[in-house]
């Protein structure tokens, strides 16, 4: 069967987003197909590789012998990105090399950074193994690492040359990842998507249990989304901010918990319930809208609890949020399930119902 195709275009770039079961078998053909011929350095980490290394071993140049590395969060740092760099120099790898990331999220973001900034620049594939790398964090260009001060805060906006959506990967992702990602697919849902979010709804237990063809189909859907969002506003100036929904407490989450209690995705689908609170109380989203979107979010399973968090603690963070731009919180709010609106005029009073809601501490 033909790969499922979604294609990026916007001003800098234009890539295809390849999404099919065992796609990542033909990566050699499928780089060559994209003008790739020339060396390639393999990115990824030690329990990616191990389960699925093998099927890299026929790439061009070096790409047989990753560089490997640590697993997880930690491994976002400029500590890193300077190993990428000796490792591509010590390999020789010119302006026309490629560097290829295997991996999820974590992966992507410190090799695509490294890809945007050694020799100027040399191109970077994404080949995502998560949920979430599947459906965002490959597609749009942002690439980056974590400083000490906080998340991402440096950066470049790096287009890949092709992402390679293989779902087979996602067999032996951990549940709890799978369902971190699948927070990001319910957001996709709500921000643009009515079908999708029927589809998860009716279909949730084949989801679960990671039916490949239900698999591809919504991960395709959430890379159209995402790609058509990148396309309206590569540089996050104005529309991307849709995908914000549920992220401002979302990351208050994360940040007052020190990025131990959550896994993204979960902070995620707190968040979400607490925006569609705020939407049911402006008379944006229906009560019945706002239950089902709980009603899907907890037939997902349990979220960590948030009942021990202090309010006032989480308000702190949303002051400081990257979201705040001049002063004012831009806050993306769901009109219906399907469609958002984003607002500036959200008061802390509004913020303190809102967590509320989840049960958190006043
Ligand atoms: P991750 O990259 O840390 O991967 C999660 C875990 O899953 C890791 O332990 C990894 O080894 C393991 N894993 C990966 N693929 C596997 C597989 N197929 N089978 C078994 N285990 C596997 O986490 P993530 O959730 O993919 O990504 C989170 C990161 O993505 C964060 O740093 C976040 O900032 C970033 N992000 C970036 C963007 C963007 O636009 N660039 C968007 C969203 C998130």
């Amino acid at each position: 069967m033909d790969p499922i195709r979604v294609d990026v275009t916007h001003d800098r770039a234009a890539y295809p987003v390849l999404i099919s079961p065992g796609l990542s078998r033909h990566l050699p053909g499928l780089l060559h197909a994209q003008g790739v011929t020339s060396q390639c350095l393999v990115v990824s980490a030690p329990p990616i590789w191990r389960l699925h290394g093998a099927r890299f071993r026929r790439l061009p140049g070096a790409g047989a012998r990753p560089a490997l590395l640590p697993d997880g969060e930690r491994a976002k740092t400029l500590d890193s990105i300077d190993r990428l760099y000796t490792e591509c120099v010590r390999r020789r790898l010119d302006r026309s090399a490629t560097i290829v990331a295997v991996g999820g999220g974590v992966v992507g973001d410190v090799a695509g950074f490294a890809a945007a900034t050694y020799l100027r620049g040399i191109r970077i594939v994404h080949v995502p193994t998560t949920l979430l790398a599947q459906v965002d964090s490959a597609i749009g260009g942002k690439v980056g690492v974590n400083l000490p001060a906080g998340k991402n805060l440096v950066g470049a906006f790096h287009p890949p040359a092709l992402v390679v959506c293989d779902p087979q990967f996602l067999q032996t992702l951990p549940p709890r990842e799978f369902r971190s990602g699948l927070y990001e697919v319910v957001k996709y849902g709500v921000i643009s998507s009515p079908s999708l979010f029927d589809t998860l709804e009716t279909s949730l237990s084949a989801v679960l249990a990671r039916d490949m063809d239900r698999l591809t189909r919504v991960i395709a859907e959430c890379c159209r989304i995402k790609a058509s969002v990148v396309m309206a506003d590569e540089r996050e100036a104005g529309p991307r901010r849709v995908l914000n929904f549920g992220h401002t407490i979302g990351h208050a989450l994360e940040a007052i918990t020190k990025y131990r209690r959550f896994r993204h995705g979960e902070a995620i689908g707190h968040g979400m319930l607490a925006a569609a609170h705020l939407s049911a109380l402006r008379g944006l989203l229906t009560a019945a809208d706002e239950a089902r979107l709980a009603g899907l979010i907890g037939a997902m399973g349990a979220l960590p609890r948030v009942t021990d968090l202090s309010i006032a603690d989480a308000l702190d963070v949303v002051a400081r949020d990257k979201k705040v731009v001049r002063g004012q919180l831009h806050f993306v709010l769901a009109r219906g399930l399907g469609a958002t609106e984003i607002v500036t005029d959200v008061t802390r009073r509004d913020l303190q119902a809102a967590m509320r809601h989840l049960g958190m501490k006043p």
